[in-house]
């Protein structure tokens, strides 16, 4: 929501679905530059400030929206009133800044749907601590997260989540003018694209969504309200669901990708137990996340190479922890590159296909991109490659498994 004219905008589609017979609650995100220019702030106050007070300070975006939102609606005679996280309440654990939900309580909402007719608009990426009684929020993006725990409180039929693209595609337009939005996507495989680098939507609203069978309908914030009839015409978007409702399953569904990452290769370890536990403990001790792991059997059973990325925003602090540990990993030098992309191909048809990721490198090869580091699981796998074939590599892999139009 960018402004108050978007407000209204999106008052019209809650003013639609009201027509049309529906209960609604709504779940506003702040508008758009506020959560940026809050975090800022608690920033400039001062860098390590309390965790707790940043969640008072970056909460209060979403508090604006709510009030703005039900105040636009009660305008246009839409009986509606906000509600704060904490009123509700939305529990959360204490992990402020990056809080999860324990528990939602739609029973009040639920009343008042069937006893007022009354629309909730609720205060997104907020919830409390229910011991401390404190403001917590839940991440960067969290409203989704918020949106979807809401939806399952109350047992909605679908939770739409209005956004700036309208729908999840095969990869990024923007990488492969030629990508298309997926009519429906599973659960399990919308969690893999949104880890591995899609950044439609809060990974954990997914999670949320696939345990409690929530169904997500990820559209468009553009659309004109007037132009959607709520009993007819679907409009464009991508429904996010259990993959029984999906009739027809391609091997591959989609591609993501990520820049993010980086490379660190343990030269020269010694090849004996013990070894990996002392160099991804240390890591683990320190919170940073290992994702993809490379280790070589020695040739001549001493030494060998072991290689893993991190995020690259972890590069410096992973070199500093392993530095620190050398004398007792046994080490002999480190390399490392932060111009290393994660691309991966993701698909529930991969369960019953064999052969999909040959295919991957064998194209690769005939483009003279080069693999440093594979892994796979089973509905996906990831290659590391050089930052600059990103855009290559995804476009190739993209007409490879028949997703261009
Ligand atoms: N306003 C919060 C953010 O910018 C939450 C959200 O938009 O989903 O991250
Ligand atoms: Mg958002």
């Amino acid at each position: 929501m960018a402004d108050i004219d978007r407000i209204r905008n999106v008052a019209r589609h809650v003013q639609r679905e009201v027509n049309a017979g529906h209960e609604v609650a709504v779940v506003v995100s702040a508008m758009s530059g506020t959560t940026n220019q809050l975090v800022a702030w608690a920033r400039d106050a001062a860098p390590l400030h309390d965790a707790r007070e940043y969640d008072a300070v970056v909460a209060t975006g979403e508090q604006i929206t709510a009030g703005l939102l039900a105040i636009v609606l009660e305008d246009m005679g839409v009986n509606a009133r906000s509600w704060q996280g904490w009123q509700l309440p939305i529990l959360t654990s204490n992990a402020h800044g990056s809080a999860r939900i324990d528990d939602v309580n739609g029973e009040e909402l639920v009343k008042r749907f069937r006893e007022l007719g009354q629309v909730a608009v609720i205060a997104g990426f907020q919830g409390m601590h229910k011991e401390t009684g404190r403001i917590t929020t839940l991440g960067r993006g969290g409203s989704d997260t918020s949106a979807v725990a809401i939806a399952a409180a109350i047992h909605a039929d679908r939770c739409d989540i209005y956004t700036d693209v309208d729908g999840v595609y095969t990869t990024d337009p923007r990488v492969v003018p030629r990508a298309r939005r997926l009519e429906k996507i599973a659960y399990e495989e919308m969690l893999e694209m949104a880890s591995l680098g899609a950044k439609v939507m809060q990974v954990r609203s997914i999670e949320l969504g696939m345990v409690h069978n929530v169904r997500i309908f990820v559209r468009s914030s553009f659309d004109r309200p007037e132009d959607i009839d709520p009993h007819q015409n679907q409009p464009p978007g991508t429904l996010i669901c259990d993959e029984s409702e999906i009739m027809e399953h391609p091997v591959v569904s989609g591609i993501a990708f990520s820049r993010d990452e980086a490379q660190i290769s343990v030269r020269l370890v010694p090849d004996k137990p013990g070894v990996a536990a002392a160099i991804f403990g240390p890591l683990a001790d320190a919170n940073i996340n290992v994702d993809m792991i490379v280790q070589n059997v020695s040739p001549d059973g001493a030494t060998t190479d072991l290689t893993f990325t991190v995020p690259a925003a972890d590069y410096a602090r992973a070199n500093a922890v392993l530095v620190k540990s050398k004398d007792k990993i046994g080490y002999d030098h480190l390399d490392g590159s932060r111009e290393v992309a994660k691309i991966s191909v993701i698909g529930i048809g991969m369960r019953s296909h064999a052969g999909v990721a040959a295919q991957a490198f064998k194209a690769l090869a005939e483009r003279q991109i080069n693999i440093r580091a594979i892994t796979t699981s089973e509905i996906k796998f990831s290659v590391l490659i050089d930052t600059a074939y990103t855009e290559l590599a995804v476009r190739a892999l993209h007409s490879l498994y028949g997703l261009d139009k």
